[in-house]
């Protein structure tokens, strides 16, 4: 089919859940009047979701970038330095810069995009408080050698696991690494309740400290400890949590299958590198798709993205280009710049559509559009 009859492939797609499940959910709301303040479907779904994630503990929140700020609150971090990466999205510096924090970033292994553990130490100072890794892409971060070094230098560390969802190494859930895990259920997530995100941990203490961080600082209905800000989840957005939760274990199916029919198109095409999802241990949940091209193919990746979008209507992501080191708001960073793979790969990545109800076919006539594009070079 020409493209120009084709309908544009979106790079993602939200799924929805069965409108009746997730009615039935609502009809409850109709019924106990209790729209937010931790109403009985929000604590159904941290009950189910503590059981999903395999987790001991588990709060839920308005959006994961709240969640994870109010993580740092109820850490008791608000100043100092926290080492992340520069590849993320800008929520994991935001939530640290807006609680006094300074973000040093801290180069990637190439093998996955997480935080390369071996120059995390070199970056640890006096002002060190905790290290951030991010879970890119769902890969799971090196949980054992991280907690080494942040025992060894006793700070805290605080996973962004929003492209995590549902991911488990050596059968324990992702959310149980580090002091504290962040989760995203933002509509575009493996796992969503339309904007939501939830907080686990280990130590019990956090309990009262995050609830109180959701709840403008509340520490008891005449009393505030803090100043914060709004972000508890509505029971609306619980009850779409429950329902999504029904169909999640076959929706990170369906991603499962259509990766390996990418994998299957792609592995032996030359000037494209793929990332490998076969490390022992480690259930993915297929999250997204992210391809590197090469450097020297006569055509950038900004050429190739620009191409599919317009000769082929697909659309695609730099995820995650320009690297946060390079924005205007994190130019004062002493250490921007240090970060050569990290660079590298953010000049030569582009993540490819996936979303559950995407067909073989779709995945086809994009693989052959880039086969196109990439032969041409060739020639
Ligand atoms: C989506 C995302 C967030 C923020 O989550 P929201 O629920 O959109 O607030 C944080 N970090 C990363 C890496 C993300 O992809």
């Amino acid at each position: 089919m020409p493209a120009s009859n084709r309908l544009k492939i979106p790079i993602i797609r939200p799924y929805m859940p069965v409108k009746d499940d997730f009615m039935a959910y609502a009809d409850q709301i109709w019924q106990t009047r209790q729209l937010s303040n931790s109403g009985p479907l929000v604590q159904e779904l941290e009950d189910r979701l503590r059981e999903r994630l395999r987790v001991e503990n588990l709060m839920v929140f308005a959006n994961g970038h709240l969640a994870l700020d109010s993580a740092c609150k109820a850490l008791g971090l608000c100043s100092g330095e926290v080492i992340t990466t520069p590849f993320t999205f800008l929520s994991t510096a935001h939530a640290l810069s807006m609680n006094g924090l300074k973000p040093i970033f801290c180069d990637i292994k190439k093998s996955d995009c997480t935080i390369d553990e071996e120059k995390l130490e070199a970056l640890i100072t006096s002002e060190t408080k905790a290290i951030v890794p991010v879970h890119v892409y769902g890969f799971p971060c090196n949980y054992e050698r991280i907690q080494q070094i942040a025992e060894k230098y006793h700070l805290k560390v605080i996973y962004d696991a929003a492209h995590a969802f549902g991911v488990t190494v050596d059968g324990k859930g992702i959310g149980d690494f580090g002091d504290v895990s962040m989760f995203s259920f933002h509509a575009t997530k493996v796992y969503h309740t339309v904007e939501g995100g939830a907080v686990t941990y280990h130590d019990p203490a956090l309990t009262n400290r995050l609830r109180s961080a959701k709840n403008f600082g509340l520490t008891s209905p005449e009393e505030a400890d803090s100043i914060s800000f709004n972000a508890k989840m509505t029971e609306l957005h619980a009850a779409m949590g429950l329902a999504n939760l029904k169909s999640v274990d076959w929706q990170i199916e369906c991603r499962k299958g259509l990766v390996e029919h990418y994998i299957h198109r792609l592995s032996l095409l030359k000037g494209i590198r793929l990332f490998r999802w076969d490390k022992p241990g480690v259930a993915y949940n297929y999250a997204y798709f992210p391809v590197l091209f090469e450097p020297d193919l006569g055509v950038t990746r900004d050429e190739i993205a620009e191409r599919l979008e317009k000769e082929y209507h697909i659309l695609t992501r730099k995820y995650f280009y320009p690297l946060l080191s390079d924005l205007h708001c994190y130019q004062d960073i002493s250490n921007s710049g240090c970060t050569p793979i990290a660079k590298k790969i953010a000049e030569q990545v582009l993540t490819l559509p996936l979303f559950v109800e995407e067909t073989h076919e779709q995945i086809d006539y994009i693989c052959d559009a880039i086969t196109e594009i990439l032969s041409e070079m060739e020639r």
